[in-house]
């Protein structure tokens, strides 16, 4: 397997980092989790897209975690050649989600309905709502998932991904939870979102500062890869975006609290789990 970054930042635009999404390419195909903003972009860049994605899974129905969903539902309609409907999974309210994307983009379906002969049927997608439990096995890959807990946004999963010996956690958003730990022990590689809380706090935003109670810190996610024996940590969503300069500071902070590898994402980091 092989974990592929495609957006390393937040809700915040960033030039250089797409919103969260992260791509996994398997056996089974590219699976992509969170559809943040410009992830067709940073698929192109990493070979895939629309129309490569096996399935996409969402780790919850933030705004900067689905921003280019209905670019993902377009351009996979607008460029197959026949019908190809979206398999996706994500937590109760996903169904909705889709459907609404879909009645958001009435018109210009109707207009490409009417302008191309050889297009004669809707984009379409296939929903999961998931929970818990193991919700993809296919080729030789399983995909297991479990709550997580970002409170007051619910619910929330987090996914594991097993292809033979080699395992990726993708946390999604979440403090330190039993469902995560579930998910992470002995795991080959967690990418995990995280926040500065001591930068968060000196800027003294209130705006800013809620976002502490409900994110992972560096730290918080240090400890969680340190507690279930995770190989490899990828710290990515990360707020604030690092000034030039200071990425050793969030290296140092989680190799206070975890001895296994720790990398800073950036947009298109590309890894190759071997564990
Ligand atoms: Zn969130």
């Amino acid at each position: 397997m092989q974990v592929i970054i495609l957006g390393s930042g937040s809700p915040l635009p960033d030039p250089v980092r797409a919103g969260p999404s992260t791509l996994v390419r398997t056996g089974a195909g590219d699976l992509l989790f969170d559809c943040g903003r410009g992830v067709l972009m940073r698929a192109a860049a990493a070979a895939s897209g629309a129309g490569a994605f096996r399935a996409l899974f969402l780790t919850h129905l933030h705004s900067d975690h689905i921003t280019d969903l209905n670019d993902i539902f377009t351009v996979r309609w607008i460029m197959s050649f026949e019908p190809r409907p979206l398999a996706v999974f994500g937590p109760p309210g996903t169904a909705s989600l889709l459907q609404a994307t879909e009645a958001m983009l009435e018109a210009d379906i109707g207009y490409r309905l009417a302008h191309h002969d050889d297009l004669s049927w809707r984009p379409s997608s296939r929903v999961t709502e998931v929970e818990s439990g193991v919700i993809f096995d296919e080729g030789g890959v399983r995909v297991t998932a479990a709550p997580t807990d970002h409170a007051p946004v619910r619910p929330t999963v987090g996914f594991r991904i097993d292809e033979g010996e080699e395992s990726v956690v993708i946390a999604g958003d979440t403090v330190p939870c039993a469902g995560l730990d579930q998910l992470c022990d002995g795991a080959g590689i967690l990418v995990h979102t995280v926040i500065r809380r001591d930068l968060i706090e000196s800027f003294g935003l209130a705006r800013l500062t809620d976002v502490i109670d409900y994110h992972s810190s560096v730290p918080d996610a240090a400890q969680t890869a340190a507690r279930n024996d995770v190989s490899t940590l990828v710290l990515t969503h990360l707020v604030p975006a690092p000034a030039p300069g200071t990425e050793q500071e969030w290296l140092d902070q989680a190799s206070a609290h975890f001895s296994g590898d720790v990398i800073l994402a950036s947009d298109l980091l590309t890894l190759d789990v071997t564990r």
